[in-house]
């Protein structure tokens, strides 16, 4: 088949009136259908169902006998800071258990060093006119939305296959005004791309104009693999090692929950840091509470009391999961592939399949799926400040809707991405 440049006008505009044939009929249909945000479907919720059967049969106890009803433990229960430093991979001295949401714990850290500084810091960052932050693009919309609420300039660096492009990462944080830059290093959000050690290593050691940079590493789909080939999966090193190493032991925060272990919004978040930044976050943080949700940390210490636990549980979310990524990339491939206007990345983990479409089309993409009654994330919303300088990405998220849903979606998302590549096409020519 010829691909969509190697056509003449004449053929392109033949496809593109059985495209909008096509269109008309799925407009027809009256469809409603949600492709935009990550959220675990009501069968992967199910899993976790029998989470908290424990607390009626065993009681509220913790192993070391702290009563979790009370006060106390502001860090958290031993046994799941065990847990969590198992899954990231560093000691559980270094783990700080908060309530459910690991944005909320971002927010609160960033929102410290604002009003407090960091241990290292020598003034507030508050205090900091013109301060900048560093957002790997395509990226996590409610990250830009923090630090943009909390005042940064917002600099886009390009992602690579390995990552942020660490050529440029290097050159902005020369300058001092460079307080931090957020990272997903496993299944980034929205490519799936999973950091390459190199580019660990040259966060962790690079060197930075300001001395209190920090590093937002944000590993929400550490475990949150799709296939089961061990070989397949991705990992990354332990962060706050490599920080240490490089004589930058304060430079890394880590956040993870599980948000998308057990229940969204209903489960456990954690901070990791190294002493000093704990010692520093925990002062401030004893004044805003006493303690933390430690029934919910108890419950899943007991349904997920290690690492290989949470991996046959993780195994299960993949396997409902693998049949919907897979429903999206086979229809992506018959349907686009072809035509060579738009590629994607395939991911091996996390939530979400990134479609770069013909430059110059994505908010006409997704302002016609949505007059077919199929929801996408608006166009932009992965870039800063909502503009995609290529108006190119779409980020669309499979674990919500059924297969059948998907299906249809994904089909209506390549009719539109077709009609608007042709008519960018012939408008060019
Ligand atoms: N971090 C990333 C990269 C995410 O994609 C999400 C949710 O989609 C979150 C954090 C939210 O996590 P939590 O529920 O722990 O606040």
């Amino acid at each position: 088949m010829k691909s969509y440049k190697e056509m003449s006008a004449e053929e392109l505009k033949a496809e593109k009136a059985s495209l909008e044939q096509k269109y008309e009929e799925y407009k027809a249909m009256a469809l409603n259908l949600d492709m935009t945000r990550g959220k675990p479907g009501s069968d992967q919720l199910d899993l976790s169902n029998h989470i908290y059967d424990s607390l009626s049969s065993e009681g509220f106890k913790t192993r070391d006998g702290v009563d979790t009803r009370n006060y106390n433990t502001p860090a958290g229960i031993t046994e799941m800071r065990e847990v969590f430093a198992q899954i990231l991979g560093t000691d559980a001295n270094k783990i700080f258990l908060g309530n459910s949401s690991s944005l909320n714990q971002m927010f609160d850290s960033i929102m410290r060093a604002i009003v407090f500084g960091e241990h290292d810091s020598d003034k507030p960052w508050g205090q900091i006119e013109g301060k900048k932050w560093l957002c790997p693009v395509p990226g996590y919309d409610r990250h830009f939305r923090v630090t943009q609420t909390l005042g940064f300039e917002l600099v886009n660096v390009p992602m690579t296959e390995n990552g942020p492009d660490m050529d440029i990462v290097e050159e902005l944080v020369k300058d001092e005004k460079v307080l931090g830059i957020w990272c997903i290093p496993v299944y980034s959000n929205p490519d799936g791309i999973v950091y390459s050690e190199d580019t660990c290593r040259r966060l962790a050691s690079m060197k930075t104009a300001a001395k209190d940079f920090r590093i937002y590493w944000d590993n929400a789909y550490v475990v949150h693999h799709l296939t089961d080939n061990e070989s397949e999966q991705g990992s990354v090193p332990d962060i706050l090692g490599l920080c240490e190493e490089y004589g930058n032991p304060s430079r890394a925060y880590e956040f993870a929950s599980s948000s998308k272990i057990t229940f969204a919004g209903g489960g456990i978040s954690c901070i990791a840091a190294n002493k000093d930044n704990m010692d520093h976050a925990k002062k401030i943080m004893a004044v805003q509470t006493i303690c933390n949700n430690k029934i919910n940390q108890l419950a899943h210490a007991r349904m997920l009391p290690d690492l290989d636990a949470v991996k046959a549980h993780m195994r299960k979310h993949a396997e409902l999961l693998r049949p919907k990524f897979s429903k999206t990339l086979e229809i992506l491939d018959s349907q686009l592939a072809w035509t060579g206007t738009a590629n994607w990345h395939e991911p091996k983990g996390g939530y979400f399949v990134s479609i770069f479409v013909q430059k110059g089309t994505a908010d006409k993409v997704v302002s016609m799926c949505k007059e077919a009654g199929v929801a996408l994330t608006p166009a932009g919303a992965t870039y800063p400040y909502g503009k995609d300088p290529d108006n190119s990405n779409i980020r669309i998220a499979p674990s919500f809707p059924s297969v059948e849903e998907i299906d249809t979606a994904v089909n209506v998302l390549c009719v539109c991405a077709k009609i608007t590549a042709i008519d960018k096409i012939l408008e060019e020519q």
